[in-house]
């Protein structure tokens, strides 16, 4: 038995910057609060949790004065930037770059179609922390819908606009599009393409590594979206792939029966865990 793991496999730029900005404060106070998950891994979250990382909802938020908070990659709306200037509290900005420049695309997509009493439109998970920074731009007067269904909470008689979580899949994004193109009144409809290039281009590579091996071992904490996308891609191209988070979840002996096991994992699964899984394949071989 071989094994091999995905060369475009590991964090994605966003998550790699948010993580050593996140080191750098360990490694001077000891001690750092993040709003939220840093990342939706939960092994890379203890093993920062371990160097002093204390992950706090909002509600904690508003409880804090005089220290530090990071913001994560996924971004936050502005009310939690006037919450920290409120509370004296200094923010360590890990947002995304792309994310960033999302938030100001909806910000003046806001003030532009409020103009024309249009409606701004978000693809994406309600709820997901980038949805909520993004929501935040307008006035959480967007409209989100993850599915088909949703799109009854569109008003199809005004001009809209409409954009993607950075996550989303880039297929799902042009069919609920198409959907809507084809139930608008008039079609006064402008499209904004802000799936995220490092996703999209792994969801293409991915099908290809799946094929081209007898196995995937597919790595990934349960609440990452974009775990659970690559994950159904790779599943789609070779049916023997196995979701794991962790190395306890490997079933030895049904992977014992391939020739090449290919390990892969989500944009927020780290290097480190991937490596554990090669290691314990290849010791139990
Ligand atoms: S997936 Fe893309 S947009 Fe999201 S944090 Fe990573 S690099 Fe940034």
């Amino acid at each position: 038995m071989r094994t091999i793991i995905e060369q475009q496999a590991g964090f994605c730029f966003g998550v790699v910057r948010a993580i050593n900005s996140l080191e750098e404060q360990l490694q001077q106070s000891g001690k750092l609060y993040c709003l939220g998950d840093i990342v939706h891994n939960s092994m890379e979250v203890k093993r920062l949790e371990d160097k002093g990382l204390q992950t706090i909802t909002l509600e904690e938020m508003k409880t804090l004065r005089n220290c530090k908070v990071m913001i994560r990659a996924h971004g936050e709306p502005p009310s939690t930037y006037e919450l920290a200037k409120t509370n004296n509290i200094t923010l360590i900005d890990a947002t995304c770059p792309m994310v960033l420049k999302l938030q100001k695309d909806v910000l003046k997509g806001y003030q532009d179609i409020k103009k024309k009493n249009g409606q701004i439109v978000i693809f994406g998970k309600k709820g997901h922390a980038e949805v909520i920074g993004l929501c935040g731009q307008t006035e959480n007067n967007a409209v989100v819908i993850s599915k088909e269904e949703d799109i009854d909470k569109i008003d199809m008689t005004k001009p809209l606009h409409i954009f993607s979580q950075t996550t989303k899949n880039k297929e799902d994004y042009r069919n609920i599009i198409s959907v809507i193109k084809s139930r608008h009144r008039t079609g006064d409809i402008l499209v904004t393409d802000s799936i995220c290039k490092k996703v999209s281009s792994r969801a293409e590579k991915i099908e290809e590594f799946a094929k081209s091996v007898d196995c995937v071992l597919f790595v990934s904490g349960k609440n990452s979206s974009n775990g659970l996308y690559l994950y159904n891609l790779c599943k789609r191209s070779n049916p023997n792939t196995f979701f794991i988070t962790d190395t306890e979840d490997i079933d030895i002996e049904k992977v014992k029966q391939f020739n090449l096991v290919g390990i892969s994992g989500a944009t927020s699964t780290p290097m480190w865990l991937m490596k554990k899984v090669e290691q314990t394949i290849c010791a139990a071989n």
